[in-house]
């Protein structure tokens, strides 16, 4: 689960990091307000979505040479027009895909004067099971082009989770990043509160780019993007109260209030399948026949009638989508049930593709017989390559 940029800031801040003096605002007006509460003379007015690269980004419909979503400005008035500028528009960045993503917010941070900008994120790495910390003298806006053509200029460790965070891996940090002086000792104290934060509160990853040597030689946090283990919310109320639910896909949204694992994809078959093994092993099958999943969507070991329903009802509701396969390995989940909810959801949503049904174990003839008997025009496979031949062949011809 992520959360915004300020919400971030603010939750660093409650640990003691250094972060500016900031305001997030939905309208123009309270845009003016809230930088008449900064001190100036630099006001950097900051779109709030769930997509790094804004400064780099574009808006739709921009003007010619229009800046992209942080933007600095030298007045409250200037603060408050660049803010009306942004909002209700569609900024498009390399992280948010071509659709872009609606501008409904608007972080008013008082101007830091940078004198350097440097990378630092902590994450899960998952070889060693171990927290990571990565760090780079290459921080701002273009990390992604260092990691890629000079790698060497990452530093990256884990730490031993029985000593958990010593002083001398914040010290290995401050001078892998040429730190020098008070800010040694300054950069020890703030990986210790990032550290301290990262495990307290579930996090997957914390990004600080750039963390930077203000103009007074001091280190302050200017970005953050902070990600959380979704399995672990029950135990992070308040982090889970910080969840936006426009920011994410709505049929993931959907999916998510019937407790059904389901991921959108870009390609054009919908998936339907018990267990997420068999559900990554049909996304291989229909790859391996030439033609792309549209979801992964595991409806779980013991789905209901209305579960499967709501399943069907996310998966036609995908535009992309041209042809459905259901596969069902009927375990605990009984294929009569998985029959019967396909053709509930069928009569209630229509079907405009093509739809391959694979059913095999526990009430497999029953299932087969409501499938049959259904009038819906549904192909029949037998096994798992059969089915997804069949439906790269209804779709692709
Ligand atoms: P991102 O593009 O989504 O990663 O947004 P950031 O918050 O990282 O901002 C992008 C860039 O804007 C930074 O790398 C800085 O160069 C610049 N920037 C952001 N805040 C400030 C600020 O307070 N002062 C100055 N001088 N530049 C800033
Ligand atoms: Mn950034």
């Amino acid at each position: 689960m992520n959360i915004h940029e300020y919400q971030a800031k603010a939750l660093l801040r409650s640990y003691g990091a250094p972060v500016s003096d900031g305001r997030a605002v939905l309208n123009p007006e309270d845009a003016k307000t809230a930088a008449g509460e900064l001190d100036g003379p630099l006001w950097v007015v900051k779109a709030q979505i769930h997509a790094g690269g804004r400064g780099k980004g574009s808006f739709k419909e921009a003007s010619a040479g229009e800046k992209g979503g942080v933007r600095l400005t030298k007045s409250v008035e200037e603060a408050a027009e660049e803010a009306r500028k942004m909002l209700g528009r569609t900024l498009v960045t390399n992280q948010t895909g071509d659709a872009g993503k609606q501008v409904n917010r608007i972080y008013i941070e008082d101007g830091a004067g940078i004198d350097r900008e440097l990378y630092l994120a902590l994450l899960i790495d998952r070889v060693t099971s171990r927290v990571s910390f990565v760090c780079s003298t290459e921080g701002g806006m273009d990390i992604e082009e260092v990691a890629h053509s000079t790698p060497d200029k990452i530093l990256s460790f884990s730490v031993d989770p029985a000593t958990g965070y010593q002083p001398f891996h914040g010290r290995r940090i401050a001078f892998s990043l040429g730190l020098e002086g008070a800010q040694v000792k300054q950069c020890v104290k703030l990986m210790g509160i990032l550290y301290k934060a990262f495990l307290e509160k579930d996090m997957e990853m914390l990004e600080i780019n750039p963390l930077i040597v203000t103009d007074k030689g001091e280190l302050k946090l200017l970005d953050a993007k902070l990600g959380f283990d979704g399995n672990a919310m029950y135990r992070q109320p308040d982090i889970a109260e910080l969840r936006d639910e426009t920011e994410e896909d709505p049929k993931e949204l959907e999916a998510s209030k019937y407790d059904l694992n389901y991921i959108a994809l870009d390609g054009e078959i919908g998936c339907m399948v018990n267990g997420a093994g068999l559900a990554m092993a049909t996304m291989d099958i229909i790859k391996l026949y030439g033609a792309e999943p549209a979801n992964f969507l595991d409806v779980g070991g013991g789905a209901t009638t209305e579960k499967v329903t709501e399943a069907f009802k996310i998966i036609t509701s995908d535009p992309n989508v041209k042809g459905i396969l259901v596969n069902i390995f009927g375990g605990i989940m009984r294929c009569d049930v998985i029959a019967e909810g396909v053709v509930a959801a069928v009569k209630e949503v229509g079907l405009k593709v093509p739809l391959v049904v694979r059913l095999e174990g526990t009430n497999v003839d029953q299932g087969k017989e409501i499938i049959n008997t259904s009038g819906l025009n549904v192909i029949a496979a037998d096994n798992l390559s059969d089915g997804a031949e069949k439906i790269v062949k209804a779709v692709k011809g």
